[in-house]
């Protein structure tokens, strides 16, 4: 489509997006352009009302463990990592992952997210020892952890190749694939930001190959370090064709790139207006992907809420501890009964699922709402002006 096709021709577009027709990445392109915003969301949401007729929207809880913040990637847009050699890198024992594993287990998490930087030194071995001592003091924690770039590092440190990376990882507890790393996959943005990590097409294969060994993930997509639209739109493309190949993407989830404490900043951050549209267009778009997920964390509470009625069906989690994000500004922070209540006023029922998107508990009555106070995201974290941890009777402690 043009610029100068008529409102018809885009609602037209709309209408059969709305219908379940595929549209193509150019009708993408446009709708995104210039879609009026409130048709976009009203499409998208007659797409997740189709798919998700019970009108439960998901939360999960989890924890993220980020075992290292050493790293040789050096991503321009990461403030999280620390170069080999430097005085503030750490790496925590095997034991203390799971002892963090443990506490988060006590607090009602069903997921264990693994994610750190690629230190020169982990290989496979490592990745190894940590999942089978996490399956067997936690057997029912999913692992949903790593993503494409670290198996790629892990490749590269044990000379190894990538199927044989997952199938290890998989044997030896790993369930799923997180979809960090994505980024943007794109080539001209995607070396602009991380000229060190594996380009978009090596990222997109190691997915491929988890798929085809049976091994889910989820695709992400960091927008705002200075992407074009056609290149957001692109990157949409690059994961639903994968999808229509394998069917392993469990879920996508856009969020905003945040700007503080990296060598980006000063660079501006997706709208939220921006967000909204690019959720809207995603689930019209990935036609192929079951879920979508709104970010609060990097977003925000409301704008988060908002996605819900722009094609979300998933509110993330309650991640009792994150500092990833958080290190680069982002500050928002909740809790479960907030989460509970953000989903329920945006007139959805809410429920917290597990990794496969199971529900465990729906939360239909208010007067039955968990109640724990405890269960608060960055219940530990170690970036400064994280909420301080909650002292709890039997929990350490940490961070
Ligand atoms: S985003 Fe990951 S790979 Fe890139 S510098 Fe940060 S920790 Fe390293």
């Amino acid at each position: 489509m043009r610029e100068d096709e008529s409102v018809d021709d885009l609602q037209a577009v709309l209408d059969r997006a709305a219908d379940s027709g595929r549209i193509t990445p150019d009708e993408a392109l446009a709708l995104y352009r210039w879609a009026p915003l409130h048709a976009l969301g009203r499409a998208a949401d007659t797409v997740r009302r189709r798919r998700y007729p019970d009108g439960i929207a998901t939360y999960i809880i989890e924890r993220n463990i980020n075992y290292t913040n050493v790293c040789v990637t050096a991503c321009k847009f990461c403030a999280f990592y620390r170069a080999p050699g430097h005085r503030q890198g750490w790496t925590h024992p095997i034991s203390e992952i799971v002892r963090r594993a443990g506490e988060a287990a006590a607090l009602g998490a069903t997921q264990i997210m693994l994610q750190g930087g690629h230190h020169p030194d982990l290989g496979i071995e490592w990745y190894e020892q940590a999942f089978g001592a996490l399956k067997s003091a936690y057997p029912d924690l999913v692992l949903h952890s790593l993503g494409g770039s670290e198996v790629v590092h892990i490749s590269r440190v044990s000379s190894l190749g990538i199927d044989e990376v997952i199938t290890r990882l998989h044997a030896a507890g790993l369930d799923s694939f997180a979809g960090a790393g994505a980024e943007i996959l794109v080539d001209r943005p995607r070396q602009v930001i991380a000229p060190l990590k594996e380009p978009g097409g090596i990222w997109l294969d190691v997915m491929r190959s988890a798929h085809r060994q049976g091994i889910e993930s989820t695709a992400t997509f960091m927008m705002g370090t200075g992407e074009t639209n056609a290149e957001r739109i692109e990157h949409l493309r690059l994961i639903r064709d994968v999808q229509d190949e394998t069917g392993g993407f469990r879920s996508f989830i856009p969020w905003t790139y945040q700007p503080e404490n990296n060598h980006l900043h000063g660079r501006t951050q997706a709208t939220i207006t921006e967000y909204l549209r690019l959720v809207a267009v995603a689930r019209l778009f990935l036609d192929n992907v079951a879920h979508l997920q709104g970010s609060w964390l990097t977003v925000g509470k409301e704008a988060g809420q908002l996605s819900l009625h722009y094609g979300a069906d998933d509110l993330g989690s309650v991640m009792l501890e994150e500092n990833v994000v958080s290190s680069a500004g982002a500050r928002h922070r909740s809790n479960l009964a907030e989460i509970i209540h953000l989903i329920r006023s945006a007139d959805r029922i809410p429920a917290q699922r597990d990794t496969l998107y199971r529900h465990l508990r729906v939360h239909t009555d208010p007067a039955q709402d968990p109640t724990d106070p405890r269960v608060v995201s960055h219940y530990s974290s170690t970036v400064t002006g994280a909420r301080r941890p909650v002292k709890a009777p039997g929990l350490a402690v940490v961070g």
